[in-house]
Parts: C-alpha cells; sequence; structure tokens
C-alpha cells in the first residue's frame, strides 16, 4: 500500500474509552483484547510520530440518557467510563469538539495545529454530531481503529465513505461486541469500499 502522501490523512480512533475497553466498565466489548489494545497503541503512536492529526470519537451520555432503555449505562461524561482509557485525554494539546455546534474556524484551526481531536457523539453515528461533517471537510484518507466493530466503528466507517474520503481498517485493531454481527460488519464496510490491512502494512512504513 503506498501511504506515502501524509497530506489530508488523519487517524480515526472509535470511542477508546474506559466503559469500552475494561473488562469491568460500563458496556465492555469483548473483542478489545491486549492483541487489539496493542494495535490500537502502535497505530496511535505511529500517528503522532508522522505528525498526522488523530480524531476521537467520544461516545458521550448524560445520566438519563435515551440510549440506556437499548444499551446498558456508559460513557456518561465526568465519569472514569467515559475517559479515554489510555492517558491521552488529559495531554494539554486536545481539543475537544462538543455535541452543539462550533465555529467553523474553530475546527480547522484545531485540526491544524492538534495533534488529537475529541470529537463526541450521543449515539451510535458519530454524524449525528453538527460538527463532524466539517472535521472530515478536507480529509481525504482516513485510518480507522477502535471498537466496536458491530457498532460505531461501522458507522464511522460507511460514514466517511459516504463523504468520498477513503478508509482504510486496521484488522488487529479493531473488536467486536458479536463475532456474527462484526464478520458481516466488515462485510459490509468492503462492499462501501472500504480496504482492510494489517498494521504493519501501515505502521512498518513512514
Ligand atoms: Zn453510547
Amino acid at each position: 500500500m503506498n501511504i506515502d502522501d501524509l497530506e489530508g490523512m488523519v487517524l480515526v480512533e472509535v470511542d477508546v474509552q474506559n466503559d469500552f475497553i475494561l473488562k469491568d466498565g460500563g458496556l465492555p466489548v469483548m473483542g478489545a483484547d491486549c492483541a487489539v489494545r496493542a494495535a490500537i497503541m502502535k497505530t496511535h503512536g505511529w500517528a503522532r510520530e508522522c505528525g498526522i492529526p488523530i480524531i476521537a470519537t467520544m461516545d458521550c451520555h448524560a445520566p438519563d440518557d435515551p440510549e440506556f432503555k437499548s444499551f446498558p449505562p456508559h460513557c456518561v461524561e465526568g465519569t472514569a467510563g467515559y475517559d479515554r482509557w489510555d492517558s491521552s485525554g488529559s495531554k494539554k494539546d486536545v481539543f475537544v469538539v462538543p455535541l452543539r455546534e462550533i465555529p467553523e474556524e474553530d475546527i480547522l484551526d484545531a485540526l491544524a495545529y492538534c495533534p488529537m481531536i475529541q470529537i463526541q457523539k450521543n449515539t451510535i453515528d458519530l454524524f449525528s454530531n453538527p460538527n463532524a461533517k466539517k472535521l472530515f471537510e478536507g480529509v481525504k484518507k482516513a485510518i480507522v481503529t477502535g471498537v466496536a466493530t458491530d457498532y460505531c466503528v461501522k458507522a464511522v466507517v460507511l460514514g466517511l465513505r459516504n463523504l468520498g474520503v477513503e478508509v482504510i481498517v486496521i484488522k488487529e485493531a479493531i473488536a467486536g461486541v458479536d463475532l456474527d454481527a462484526s464478520a458481516a460488519a466488515v462485510d459490509e464496510m468492503v462492499s462501501a469500499g472500504a480496504q482492510f490491512v494489517l498494521t504493519d502494512d501501515i505502521v512498518g512504513q513512514k
């Protein structure tokens, strides 16, 4: 794979948050084992080294969120379950895109100057955030990692393909809730034009 051209490339990390990643989290994704976590972090480190902006989606709910009728409570803003599983969320270089609409220039500034942008969402689909389309306007290629394959990863990948963004998913750096549903989700993403590669296909290159 030719990834020489890093212009317009971002890493999209989907919901790498305690409630999903930790086994005792609010809504643990059982497939997110040590190997998956290691692949997520390896890709994260590579992106930082190459200066590729990291866009991290953050599932974000109020304590009485309607989603909790369908799923156990998880990722309530202000709780430890909401926080990033790794420590990157506490760094000063993070810009948070909230659920309410913000000026486009703030988003463009963040993309240009912040190594990591966290964008909040309170449904499975990232593009329910009114700022999401603007955030990806100048993006040509997205590398995708995170959880869960059969829910939010699928929604992000299909949403990006819909915008015409080239999508490369790192096979070992995603994990799903249900095996069959995850396999079906992968088929759907491939049909939509997403490529699936191994970590070393990307991280082995500079
Ligand atoms: Zn949620």
